[in-house]
């Protein structure tokens, strides 16, 4: 496997979806190749941003989109209730 392999498969390595026949030479290119193992761990550190930011930010935006859209007037005169 070659560093083009390594990048093309890599999607399939974060989804648990590469099988041992992918999986061995992946893993072998990228225990050798200091640009890969790099990718590697760049790719992780992104997908987990993501995927944070995505569950942290899903309830509150579509709840403040979902005010927002049902009271546009009432924001600042309106008294609200108790
Ligand atoms: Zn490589």
């Amino acid at each position: 496997m070659d560093c083009k392999e390594v990048d093309s498969v890599l999607f399939l390595f974060f989804d648990g979806e590469m099988d041992d026949e992918t999986l061995t030479p992946f893993k072998d290119h990228v225990g050798r190749c200091g640009n890969c193992a790099k990718q590697v761990d760049y790719t992780r550190k992104l997908l987990l941003i993501v995927r944070e930011r995505t569950i942290r930010c899903t309830a509150p935006d579509s709840l403040r989109h979902r005010i927002l859209t049902h009271l546009p007037h009432r924001r600042s005169s309106a008294p609200g209730p108790h």
